[in-house]
C-alpha cells in the first residue's frame, strides 16, 4: 500500500518511541498521520513536527486517547472517523510493560498488561474497521513482541498479552481478508526507546551477546518494516520478527 495523497495512516502510541517514529516515517512516505497517545500536548507536538503534506490534502492530526479505556477509544474512533474520513493503515503501537516474576505479580498489573497491550489493540481495530471494510482496502500492524512467541523471565503478563495478540490477529485476518483488509504482528526484540532504557547496562550486554546482529535494534528499523507490512498487499496473518536474529539463536 503506498502513501497516495489520500492515504492515512493511524497510529495508537505514536507520542513515543517505535510509534513516534513511525508517524514520522509514514509522514516522510507521503501517508497523512493520526497521532494518538494518552498525552495530548506530546502528539500535538509530534504532529507539528512531521514532513508538512501539500496543500488539499487531509493533513496530520493528534487525538488524545487510552486504550486501556473503551470509552476513549471509542470517542478517538469516533473523531477519526469524523475528521480524517479513512484508515488506510492502523498502527497499534500502544503498549505498557512492568516486569516481575508471577509469584510477586499484583492482579491488577495483570490486568494492566492485558487491558493494555491486547484488548486496547482489539478496540482500535473494531472502532476503525467500518472505515476499512468500507473502503475495502486496510492495513492493521498490531506491535507485538519476540516474547509473545518465546516468553521470557519477569514478563509472563507481557508476554501473554502479546500472544494474545498473535491469536487475535490471525483470527482478525481469517475474518477480514476477503473484504480487503489485512491484520499482521510485527514482533521486535530489544529496541532502543524508553521501554528498554532501564534495562542495566551489564543486563544489555548480556543480551547483546544473545543477538547475533550484536546490537539492540533501533525504531527507524522498526518503522522501515512496519512500511513494509502497510505495503504488502499478499501477506496477512503474519508474525514478521524485527529482533536481530535474537529468537532464532535461542536467546533470552
Ligand atoms: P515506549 O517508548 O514506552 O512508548 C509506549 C507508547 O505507548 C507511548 O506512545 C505511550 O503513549 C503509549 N501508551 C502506553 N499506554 C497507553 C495507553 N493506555 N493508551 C494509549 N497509549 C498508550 O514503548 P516502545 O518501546 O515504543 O513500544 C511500542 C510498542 O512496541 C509496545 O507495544 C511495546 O510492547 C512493543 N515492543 C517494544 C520493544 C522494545 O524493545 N522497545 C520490544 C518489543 C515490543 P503515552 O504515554 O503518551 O500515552
Amino acid at each position: 500500500m503506498s502513501g497516495s495523497s489520500a492515504s492515512v495512516c493511524v497510529v495508537f502510541g505514536g507520542s513515543r518511541g517505535i510509534g513516534r517514529t513511525v508517524c514520522q516515517h509514514m509522514a516522510r512516505i507521503g501517508y497523512s498521520v493520526v497521532c494518538a497517545s494518552r498525552q495530548r500536548e506530546t502528539c500535538e507536538e509530534v504532529v507539528k513536527n512531521l514532513t508538512k503534506q501539500t496543500e488539499g490534502e487531509m493533513g496530520h492530526l493528534s487525538v488524545e486517547c487510552d486504550v486501556s479505556e473503551e470509552e476513549s477509544v471509542v470517542a478517538a474512533c469516533q473523531f477519526i472517523i469524523e475528521r480524517a474520513k479513512r484508515a488506510d493503515v492502523l498502527v497499534n503501537a500502544a503498549g505498557v510493560n512492568k516486569d516481575s516474576l508471577l509469584m510477586r505479580l499484583k492482579s491488577n498489573d495483570i490486568r494492566y498488561h492485558v487491558n493494555t497491550n491486547l484488548v486496547g489493540s482489539m478496540l482500535t481495530c473494531r472502532g476503525l474497521l467500518p472505515l476499512m471494510l468500507k473502503q475495502r482496502r486496510g492495513a492493521i500492524i498490531n506491535i507485538g513482541s519476540v516474547v509473545g512467541s518465546v516468553g521470557n523471565v519477569g514478563q509472563s503478563a507481557y508476554s501473554a498479552s502479546k500472544a494474545g495478540l498473535i491469536g487475535f490477529t490471525r483470527s482478525l485476518a481469517k475474518e477480514v481478508g476477503s473484504r480487503g483488509v489485512r491484520a499482521n504482528v510485527l514482533a521486535p526484540g530489544f529496541i532502543e526507546t524508553d521501554m528498554t532504557a532501564g534495562i542495566s547496562a551489564d543486563s544489555q550486554q548480556l543480551l547483546i551477546d544473545s543477538i547475533p546482529i550484536r546490537r539492540f535494534g533501533t525504531v527507524e528499523e522498526t518503522a522501515h518494516a512496519v512500511e513494509f507490512l502497510a505495503a504488502a498487499s499478499y501477506v496477512t496473518g503474519q508474525v514478521l520478527v524485527v529482533d536481530g536474529g535474537m529468537s532464532m539463536a535461542g536467546g533470552i
